[in-house]
């Protein structure tokens, strides 16, 4: 995503995907009607601390459990938001839906802290920063209870544009991760200045890393560069026990993937957490 000078234009690094889908405009006035018809869900994946053995938080991800199509994957629909502008409005749906359920944690005394992602369209074309600070504070919610998460193409491509939000979130104490590490070209001058908390490195990654030496190495140099950095890893789509021990022995902080947890409802998350705490540490 970058900004040109006619406004935000969409550049996708798999070129394929810029090929509209040939229902994309039934998709784009399907996807907009779901707001009002309340189709637009989020789902929670779990996010392991590998030191203490804990859930130490959960990704929120958005789901579209469309009447038609049924449960829709964001691979499909959010590069259609993003074309369409959409995304601003579902990003609002986001943000209430995430801190709603965020609060609904703290009640039912499920402690643990949201990620959430945010679009490069909403940063380009919004104050998002300042947007979320202010519905924290109006719901009254614990600033360490949420993360926001961009991706590093988005963050790096734009920085100029996008820095002064996250300075303003660091500056509120909210923390800020960036996605798909490894994937963008960071500069390391921005990555030794920006208020960055942790680095996700990306699914492409881990998921080889027992087969590809290069995989191993490249994660193992993100761990080391994150450490000398005194910025956390979190490595993304741990699927095996395997993968797991691995990134374990190679010292990453915090392990999400389906090996421990699919994303899910929340209404799943407590009876989760419960099981997680029997069967792993009990
Ligand atoms: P992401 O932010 O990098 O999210 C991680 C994705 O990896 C999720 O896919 C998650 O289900 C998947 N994943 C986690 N562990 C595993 C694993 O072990 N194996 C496999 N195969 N996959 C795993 P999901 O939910 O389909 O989301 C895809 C992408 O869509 C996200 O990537 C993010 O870029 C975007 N997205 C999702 N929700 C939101 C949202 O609320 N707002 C925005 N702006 N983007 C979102
Ligand atoms: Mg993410
Ligand atoms: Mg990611
Ligand atoms: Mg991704």
């Amino acid at each position: 995503i970058t900004k040109k000078k006619g406004g935000i234009g969409i550049s996708y690094a798999n070129e394929n995907l810029t090929i509209l889908p040939k229902d994309y405009l039934d998709l784009e006035k399907e996807l907009k009607e779901a707001i009002e018809n309340n189709e637009y869900e989020m789902y929670y994946q779990p996010i392991v601390d590998v030191d203490k053995n804990i859930i130490w938080g959960a990704e929120a991800l958005l789901r579209w459990n469309s009447k038609k199509r049924g449960l829709v994957s964001p691979g499909r629909f959010i590069p259609i938001l993003e074309e369409s502008g959409l995304i601003n409005e579902v990003g609002d749906v986001i943000i209430e839906k995430v801190l709603k359920d965020i609060k609904e944690f703290e009640n039912k005394d499920i402690n643990f802290i949201i990620s959430m992602n945010v679009s490069g369209i909403q940063l380009l074309s919004q104050n998002i920063a300042l947007k979320l600070l202010d519905r924290i504070k109006e719901l009254n919610i614990k600033k360490d209870k949420i993360i926001v998460e961009i991706t590093e193409s988005v963050l790096m491509e734009n920085i100029d544009f996008i820095l002064p939000q996250i300075e303003l979130l660091k500056k509120e104490g909210i923390k800020i991760e960036i996605d798909d590490f490894g994937t963008g070209y960071s500069s390391l001058a921005y990555l030794k200045k920006l208020p960055i908390s942790a680095l996700k490195i990306d699914m492409t990654f881990v998921k080889d890393i027992l087969k590809d030496e290069e995989d191993e190495q490249i994660v193992k140099a993100i761990i080391s560069m994150a450490k000398s950095l005194n910025k956390k890893t979190i490595a993304e789509g741990a699927e095996t026990k395997e993968i797991v021990d691995e990134l374990k022995k190679l010292g990453v902080d915090y392990i999400q993937g389906y090996y421990f947890a699919k994303p899910m409802p929340k209404e799943k998350l407590k009876n989760f957490l419960e099981n997680f705490i029997k069967n792993k540490r009990g």
